[in-house]
This record gives structure tokens, sequence and C-alpha cells, in this order.
């Protein structure tokens, strides 16, 4: 299948966002004073995947090993900036007011960054329009067509990937070793700006190996979940949503 595209500069990928940021563009966006979220997953620990399995393998390179009770488990944490209304770059005639330091994922909007994704034109916030066959060929046969958008794409997961050892690291300077459960939940922190920058720098200009193995829990809102954690031999927490926990589920403690 081939998809053509046209951006028609609308604006909406700019409004209720949640973009996903590298250690580097997360601290250009927080020395400016715009907030950034660290949102913390955990998965049990898995065997090395199959080198041909692009995203078991993108999973594998982008966590950290850790120990929750006697559970292996590999720990991902990510950079987001997270607004209800308008990006506070969106200028008044929809344009971008930081478009050369924009993040990557805006660079790349409407492809999915993530490994294997394939692009579904209905899920995107794009309108009819931005889709009309007669535009420029953005994906066929599932592959991007565009080169460049390739070669950022493929920046912003090495990012990601070479970002994991120094938010380890922002883990112990934070001290949190809370996790939600993948594909459940993510534990969710809003250090102030300032802080952040300043802790994204040192994290990755400090051996910061001081506390070598530290237990970590799996917070969830789903008691089955916490009881079958704790089964394992791992640890967990129920919480309500909110609080630091974003859930996918609704509350069942
Ligand atoms: S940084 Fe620019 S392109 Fe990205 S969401 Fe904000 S206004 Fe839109
Ligand atoms: S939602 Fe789509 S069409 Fe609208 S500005 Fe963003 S990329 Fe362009």
């Amino acid at each position: 299948m081939t998809v053509h595209f046209g951006c028609t500069q609308c604006g909406k990928c700019c409004i209720g966002l949640k973009l996903t940021l590298s250690i580097d563009e997360a601290i250009v966006w927080s020395e400016q004073g715009r907030p950034v979220q660290i949102l913390i997953e955990a998965r049990p620990q898995f065997d090395a995947p199959d080198p041909e399995d692009e995203l078991a393998r993108f999973e594998l390179e982008r966590t950290f090993p850790a120990v929750c009770g006697d559970l292996p488990i590999r720990v991902g944490m990510v950079l987001a900036t997270a607004f209800d209304g308008p990006c506070p770059n969106l200028q008044p005639d929809l344009r971008c007011g930081q478009y050369e330091q924009r993040p990557r994922i805006c660079r790349t909007y409407p492809l999915p960054a993530r490994p294997l994704a394939q692009l579904e034109p209905a899920s995107r916030l794009c309108p009819p329009e931005a889709w009309r066959s007669d535009l420029p060929v953005l994906t066929t046969g599932g592959e991007i067509a565009d080169e460049d958008m390739r070669s950022i794409i493929a920046d912003h997961r090495r990012a990601l990937i070479e970002d994991a050892p120094a938010l380890q690291a922002v883990s112990k300077l934070l001290g949190c070793f809370r996790a939600g459960l993948a594909d459940e939940g993510f534990v969710v922190l809003s250090p102030a700006p300032a802080d952040l920058a300043k802790g994204l720098r040192r994290a990755r200009s400090e051996e910061m190996s001081q506390i070598s193995k530290p237990q970590w829990t799996y917070v969830t809102n789903r008691r089955s979940t916490a009881e079958t954690l704790r089964a394992g031999g791992g640890m967990a927490e129920l919480v309500p949503a909110g609080h630091g926990y974003l859930a996918g589920f609704a509350d069942d403690l």
C-alpha cells in the first residue's frame, strides 16, 4: 500500500501533546522553563532477542537491567513533554516558534517512530486533505519513501538507546526505583524544569555507581497485577491512578 501525504499546517499535532524527547532535546526544552516528565515502566527480563527482530532488539537496547525482589527486570525510562492545550512554541499563525530546534518527533509526524510500527492515517491527527493521492509519497509497502525522514527516525531511536545509561543514573540521582508494569501504566515524575536540566547534565557526566543494585518496585492500580507480581517473588505497590501513576486501566484496588 502506498500512502501519500502533504502537511496542511493545521497545527493539530501541536495541541494536547506528549512528545518523546532525547536527553539533548529535553535539556533544551527544560532550560527554556518548559516541563518535561519522566515516564518509567518495567517488564520481566527477557531472553536475548533474535537479531532479526528489530522491535525486540530496540526494547532490549533502550532499557537497562535491574532487580525487583527476586525478579530480574528491564526498566525503560522516557523523557516526554505533556501539554493539555497548545504547545508553548505554537504561534498564533499555527507555525512552530522553535522550528530549527523542534524535537525530532515533531519533524517526522505523522510517521510512527517505533520500529515496525505501521503508519495508519486514520489514527493520526492530520485532516483528510493531507492524504490526497496527488500529494508526494510518504510510505510505500510500509517503507518510508524519504531518505531524510528515515535518517531522522533512525537518529531518534539511536538517541533513545544511547540515553538509557544516563537515565538509569537519573533514577539514582532522584532516588526513584518505582516503575509501572509495561503495557499497564507508567510511574510519572514531574521535576522542576531547572532541576531536570541540571540532573540530566550531571547524569551524563558522572559515574553513578554508588548504588550498585537498587531494588525496584512495580507500581500498579490493579490488585490482581500486584498479587501476581508478589506471588512471583516481585515487589508491588498498589496506588490509585493519578498521583504520579499514569494508568492504562481503571482502578481495581
Ligand atoms: S515544538 Fe513546534 S512542531 Fe513541535 S509540537 Fe511544539 S509547536 Fe509543534
Ligand atoms: S496534524 Fe498533520 S497536517 Fe496538521 S500540522 Fe500536524 S503534520 Fe501537518
